[in-house]
């Protein structure tokens, strides 16, 4: 029997990215007749005509399997409801908006089947396309993740990777809420091939994510992939001190030469102040990581299912 290869794609109001997307996928589907494909589609919430499209698409197209979420989870979720149920012997993640090519496919599976590998990740080289202010943070970003982190996260890696049933169920074993899948395949281990190419444009639909949201999402990814700002923290604590202690030295032997002259109260209010925004700085890192925690241990579920179209066959004729 020939090998199954599932390809996972969260969408999220993908309405007009879709019809291309499946156009594409197959055709490559189509060059590689040795596989039997899963087109496993995650609609993370869909507000627009995502989930009627999917089912029509499911009904033509026996290859077609999709799950649909309660609410929008995020794209994070949404991997990870693919990653739990596909079936495949190989397993590949990409967007829907053809910005991660489906034509790297048959060399990717090449390199996994005669060079050993155990995932084939992609990163772009260019960020062409994007607004600069975007690139300037994500590379400060990745910069500042290869200091603090241990785990490596690869600048201008993205999603795209396809990986082996072995190294698909460790990344399954990782079963936190919070989940940071960039630090996650890096932290699974396994050997990993990276595949560069030049950043493609959204073929239709806008992107996704503001710049809020991915400012919020490089936090988590501190966050989860290291404790370096609790320790720059406690070291900010002791920096302090020590200053604080040489200032103490300074003042005791000024007013023994000079006497006390009552003076200085502006520059007393301006330490206070500066010494309080520290602390609640420190306080609010702690925080963060004490959010993080209070989230994981509340074991709410990663996304909950309104609809899966191994089951959905009676439920929406239509
Ligand atoms: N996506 C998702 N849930 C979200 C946001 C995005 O499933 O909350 C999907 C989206 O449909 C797309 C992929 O994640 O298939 C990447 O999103 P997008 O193309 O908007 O991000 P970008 O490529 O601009 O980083
Ligand atoms: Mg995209």
């Amino acid at each position: 029997m020939s090998e199954t290869l599932s390809v996972i794609v969260p969408c999220f109001n993908e309405e007009e990215a879709l019809p291309h997307f499946y156009r594409e996928i197959c055709r490559v589907a189509g060059e590689m007749p040795q596989l039997t494909f899963e087109l496993f589609f995650v609609d993370d919430g869909s507000s627009d005509g995502t989930l009627p499209l999917l089912r029509r698409l499911a009904r033509e197209d026996g290859r077609v399997r999709y799950l649909s979420f309660s609410r929008n989870f995020g794209k994070e979720a949404a991997m990870y409801a693919g990653f739990t149920h596909c079936t495949g012997d190989y397993a590949a993640v990409m967007d829907a908006d053809l910005q991660d090519p489906p034509s790297l496919l048959p060399e990717m599976l090449r390199l996994i089947r005669e060079e050993g590998y155990d995932s084939v990740a992609t990163r772009r080289v260019t960020r062409k396309g994007e607004p600069a202010i975007r690139s300037f943070f994500a590379r400060r970003f990745y910069a500042l993740m290869r200091h603090i982190s241990k785990t490596e996260i690869v600048d201008g890696a993205r999603d795209f990777r396809l990986m082996t049933r072995q190294y698909l169920d460790a990344l399954l074993q990782l079963c936190e809420v919070n989940r940071f899948s960039k630090g996650l395949y890096g932290w699974v281990g396994f050997r990993t091939k990276w595949l560069e190419f030049e950043n493609q444009e959204r073929v239709a639909g806008t992107t996704k994510w503001s710049f809020w949201k991915l400012l919020l999402y490089s936090f988590d990814g501190i966050v989860a992939f290291s404790v370096a700002p609790l320790a720059a923290a406690s070291l900010l604590g002791i920096l302090l001190c020590l200053i604080a202690l040489v200032a103490v030295g300074f003042i005791v032997v000024r007013t023994l030469l000079y006497g006390d002259p009552v003076s200085g109260w502006p520059s007393l209010a301006c330490i206070i102040t500066f010494i309080g925004g520290i602390q609640l700085l420190c306080v609010g890192i702690l925080g963060q990581y004490l959010s993080k925690t209070y989230l994981e241990v509340k074991r709410r579920p990663i996304y909950l299912l309104k609809e899966d179209s191994a089951k959905a066959g009676e439920e929406h004729p239509q």
